[in-house]
């Protein structure tokens, strides 16, 4: 058995997601006229109680493109140590819009106003004109690296809130947004109300093989569309691929929650092996972080004897991810728990 617990973007598109993307009616999207692409923006723009939306090709071209929107080169960005705009985008932040970044330290990438607080006080430790300005929060839902945690509503308001007392504008990189919608009950547009500009992944979890979708007020969304052409991120039948997008709103939402019972299977299972500590035996979502020091067996052999029975999974830092998503079913995690069980027990040092 193939079980690639790599990424929720291993995905393939589905039978029925490729069936609506070879009949999409296509125009050009660089020029607004695609009509498969502008119902798409529609879709998301009403999903995310946004005036407007702006399709991207993939997520860090949504965080690139808002960053820069939002801010000026010299500017301070606030967000969390362990965000994906500091650790997984090539340092895009100072490459493409000159900005600083200020990270708030915590352990799974939720923070507290007193945090924003502290943060916005080192940017301004000394007085105008020799501070930064402090111009831009990123909050990340679900976080990550932060083990795919959920910012629970009054957390995310209170921190944006605060915000924006600060006069910082607020962005969400909701690379996972709904996966945070399905575990907390709170829908996208009361999560996105929070915040100026938020974006969703097609790639993650809902099966898309191309696409998100950065959605904010009309003025914003007329701004950034510049840095998109000037990003690279114009399109031409773009159609075909946004049938995907709206098949994927249509049909692959409410089953991210069996991503997350199947990630917590995982967890548990994972959890009773000798030798491996997962982070928490009770993800949020679809994620499951874990560590094989105690079984004798460092994190490569680990991985790579379970890619030798075809179970793929990734590392991050000195820990282990695997994630869920519509390509795992239930046999799929029994057979990486079996596997599991025998890697860790023929390592096992001899007593
Ligand atoms: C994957 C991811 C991104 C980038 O999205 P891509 O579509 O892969 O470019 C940004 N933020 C978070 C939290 C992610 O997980």
């Amino acid at each position: 058995m193939h079980v690639n617990l790599m990424s929720d973007t291993q995905t393939k598109p589905t039978a029925a997601m490729r069936a609506v993307m070879a009949t999409a009616d296509v125009g050009d999207e660089q020029m607004g006229t695609d009509p498969t692409v502008n119902r798409l923006l529609e879709r998301v723009a009403a999903l995310l109680g946004k005036e407007a939306a702006l399709f991207l090709p993939n997520g860090t071209m949504c965080n690139q493109v808002a960053i820069k929107a939002h801010t000026r080169p010299g500017d301070v960005v606030v967000s969390d140590i362990m965000a994906h705009i500091i650790r997984a985008e090539t340092g895009g932040p100072a490459f493409n819009s000159g900005v600083m970044v200020e990270a708030i330290m915590c352990a799974n990438g939720i923070f507290t106003p007193a945090d924003l607080d502290a943060a916005v006080a080192r940017i301004q430790q000394v007085p105008h004109p020799y501070a930064p300005i402090p111009r831009m929060l990123c909050v990340e839902q679900t976080h990550n690296f932060g083990g795919g945690a959920v910012w629970q509503l009054d957390e995310l308001r209170a921190v944006t809130d605060r915000a924006r007392e600060h006069g910082l504008a607020t962005h969400m990189d909701g690379a996972r947004l709904l996966n945070a919608v399905v575990a907390s009950g709170v829908d996208a547009a009361t999560y996105s109300a929070c915040v100026d500009t938020a974006w969703i992944d097609f790639t993650k979890g809902l099966g898309a093989p191309l696409g998100a979708v950065l959605a904010g007020s009309r003025e914003f969304i007329a701004h950034a569309r510049t840095y998109k052409h000037m990003f690279g991120g114009s399109l031409r039948q773009a159609g075909i691929v946004a049938a995907g997008c709206i098949h994927a709103l249509d049909h692959h939402i409410e089953r991210l929650a069996d991503d997350h019972a199947r990630a917590r299977t995982l967890a548990e299972g994972l959890a009773a092996l000798p030798g491996i500590t997962v982070r928490t035996t009770a993800p949020a979502t679809n994620m499951v972080f874990f560590r094989v020091d105690g079984s004798g067996l460092d994190k490569a052999t680990f991985l790579g004897q379970m890619g030798a029975a075809d179970v793929l999974m990734g590392g991050v830092g000195d820990e282990i991810r695997a994630v869920t998503h519509l390509d795992i079913d239930d046999a799929a995690i029994a057979y990486t728990l079996d596997v599991a069980a025998q890697v860790v027990a023929q390592a096992a040092p001899a007593a």
